[in-house]
């Protein structure tokens, strides 16, 4: 034991969660031996859900306690090496509502209270279409919104950029040892009422054994223990559209703008790639794995697990054109350079997952992003040995504890309110998607 927590520790996934824990715990206890073990052949992964163009850092939430940490996280970013060189830009964020949401006004409106109260004057009320298009000219007299506001105290991270800087910063400090491979199962030992975790096994056979094993395994999780109504993985939709050099110098600067009623967001461009990209209920993708746990019973289970390397469907491409449409009608024909599906790890209220697995010892989860867990990574690891000490403050615990009384059950897959901030359709098959988008295509080519 190294002062309350135990001498080694095994981190399994090398994303937001799992490398904030690294820096957090190798800072903390310099005496525990600590290893990360990641599947994909590099950090940062091009597959996870923490690396990408950019993602918004906002303090722009409706639940107060978020508010207060996303400002804690701001200040880092904003004062500290995490958001120099490059790594965060503080343009704004635009966030607007149409006449037709009333839900996508009041998550603005409790918004702007929580942020009035952190950023002051930085946050305007801009209550009809003429403000906000004082904001976004270039956005164009065909903005289909009624109100929202503007808060120029957030902004936006490149993510890529800010994930090789965390492993560079680890690397540096030489006190994490970094294995590649998947890891196939958890082990456990079946000693008597909780079985306790000393391990895992990796697919091509070998071993790590570690007196904690913490699972930061993103949308992956579902496969490695039981989430079934605790925690899905919903494909999210996100496209490219490459532009000139001018309309780059135009665009650069303008606030992202987020429509909380379709979800749609613009992040501004960088190195003249514009992303346009979806919050919503996102895609399943149904999957048959076996059910993980103390034996191996053949037991199977169906849960959603992210499919990687497949386009956007045809549904998703069209919901982007219908926003450029009404955002910045001048790129609605314009052929997307790229698209991706990026996998969120949803749970029923969008609160992360930060508590030791309440069935097992020695097994900690650090999941649950549910698509807005990037802008605390320089805060996050703190509060995540915070729990793993039992300090974190009460108010974050009561939102991120796993209980025994919220142990899931096989029947309550299909469990998702959400935080308000999700729009679309709630269970949409990512596969049957691609299959009417390639009937369609082959449609349209006879
Ligand atoms: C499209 C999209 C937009 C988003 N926008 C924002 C935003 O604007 N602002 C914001 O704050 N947040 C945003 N988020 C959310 C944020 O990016 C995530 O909450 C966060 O990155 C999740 O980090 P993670 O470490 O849980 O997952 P990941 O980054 O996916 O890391 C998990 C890692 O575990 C590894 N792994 C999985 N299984 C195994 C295994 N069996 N063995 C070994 N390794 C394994 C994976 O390879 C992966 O690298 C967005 C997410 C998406 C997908």
């Amino acid at each position: 034991m190294v002062m309350g927590l135990p001498s080694s520790v095994l981190i399994v996934g090398g994303g937001v969660f799992g490398l904030s824990t690294a820096l957090s715990l190798s800072k903390r206890y310099p005496e525990c031996r600590i290893t990360l073990v990641e599947a994909a052949s590099t950090i940062p992964n091009p597959h996870g859900s923490s690396v990408d163009t950019s993602r918004i850092v906002r303090a722009d939430y409706a639940n107060a306690a978020y508010a207060k940490l996303a400002a804690t996280a701001i200040e880092r970013w904003r004062g500290t090496d995490w958001g120099r060189e490059g790594r965060y830009t503080q343009a704004g964020l635009l966030l607007v509502y149409p006449e037709s949401s009333a839900s996508a006004k009041e998550y603005a409106r409790k918004s702007y209270e929580n942020v009035r109260d952190i950023e002051g004057d930085k946050v305007v009320f801009l209550p009809t279409k003429r403000d906000i298009l004082g904001v976004v000219p270039s956005y164009g007299e065909t903005l289909d919104v009624a109100g929202g506001y503007v808060n120029w105290g957030s902004g936006w991270s490149d993510a890529e950029a800010s994930v090789k800087y965390a492993k560079e910063c680890l690397d540096r400090d030489g006190k994490v040892v970094f294995r590649t491979g998947e890891v196939e199962r958890v082990i456990f030992e079946d000693r008597g009422a909780k079985p306790r975790a000393t391990g895992v096994s990796l697919k091509d056979g070998s071993r790590i054994e570690a007196d904690l094993v913490v699972l930061a395994t993103g949308a992956w999780t579902p496969r490695l223990v039981d989430l079934r109504g605790k925690a899905v993985a919903t494909g999210q939709a996100i496209a490219y559209i490459k532009i000139s050099d001018e309309e780059q110098k135009e665009l650069e600067n303008l606030p992202t703008i987020l429509n909380f009623a379709t979800g749609i967001f613009i992040i501004p461009p960088r190195g003249n790639l514009l992303k346009i990209a979806r919050h919503a209920f996102g895609y399943r993708n149904p999957t048959t794995v076996p059910v993980p746990g103390v034996a191996q019973t053949g037991e199977t289970m169906q849960v959603s697990l992210p499919e990687t390397d497949v386009p956007v469907p045809l549904e998703g491409e069209e919901a982007f054109r219908a926003a450029l449409r009404q955002l910045l009608p001048r790129f609605v024909d314009r052929p997307f350079a790229g698209t991706r599906i990026c996998w969120y790890t949803d749970t029923p209220n969008g609160d992360f997952i930060i508590s030791y697995h309440p069935s097992y010892e020695g097994l900690f989860m650090a999941t649950g992003g549910s698509g807005h867990g990037y802008k605390f990574f320089p805060v996050l690891g703190d509060k995540i040995v915070d729990a793993m000490e039992g300090t974190l403050d009460p108010e974050l615990r009561a939102l991120w504890e796993w209980t025994e009384a919220t142990v899931p059950g096989p029947d309550a897959s299909d469990l998702f309110y959400g935080d308000g901030s999700r729009s679309g359709e709630r269970n949409s098959n990512l596969k049957d998607e691609l299959a009417k988008t390639r009937k369609s295509t082959r449609g349209s080519a006879l």
